[in-house]
């Protein structure tokens, strides 16, 4: 099968290592697991340009090039790219595509065929979403933590394994397609037991 595994908090470790960062740099004193919407804004009470504020800082540091892969991803991958054809498709802008390849190459190697930078995350309105570079790729499985991601690539007919995470709890009715898991062991039994 064709499989796209989305970066931050699938395979990077992105918001626990943003949340120490802001409680390091601007004086929070939060854990990822109170982040309860994809929107930062939301989760800490500050302007959007706030958030991106202190997003750009992030990247700007040393600290970005620190984040970790998430628990298991290393395992997974190394599973998967022996029975799947795989991609990366983030929703990070390109202006960091090559902090984003360093850290791939680092803890994964090159397992995929392609990474694809939709830059979603700031310019929702004038990208391309995740689904329609899954549909023009023929992806069966995308593997994501953001709810609305999910849903559009659910609403073109692509199955998602979304990971359960606090930002995603708002998302109680799930369509077919949406399969909830708990993390990284449970991708790879689902995946290897569908090919
Ligand atoms: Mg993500």
């Amino acid at each position: 099968m064709k499989i796209a595994i989305d970066v931050d908090d699938v395979l990077a470790d992105f918001n626990n290592h943003f949340a120490q960062f802001i409680n390091t740099h601007f004086g929070y004193s939060v854990s990822s697991q109170e982040f309860f919407s994809f929107r930062y804004e939301e989760s800490l009470g500050c302007t959007t340009k706030k958030a991106y504020e202190m997003v750009d800082t992030f990247f700007a540091s040393p600290d970005f090039a620190e984040i970790a892969p998430l628990i298991g991803a290393v395992e997974g991958v190394e599973e998967l790219k022996k029975h799947h054809e795989l991609i990366v498709i983030t929703a990070r802008q390109e202006r960091i595509a090559q902090e984003t390849l360093d850290f791939l190459t680092r803890h994964f190697g090159v397992f995929y065929s392609e990474v694809v930078f939709t830059g979603q995350s700031r310019e929702p309105e004038s990208r391309k979403t995740k689904a329609q570079a899954c549909k023009e790729r023929g992806v069966d499985y995308l593997i994501e933590d953001h709810f609305d991601y999910a849903k559009q690539c659910a609403d073109l007919g692509i199955k998602v394994l979304m990971i359960d995470v606090p930002w995603n709890q708002h998302a109680k009715e799930l369509p077919p397609e949406i399969r909830r898991v708990t993390g990284w062991q449970e991708i790879v039994a689902i995946l290897n037991s569908a090919q």
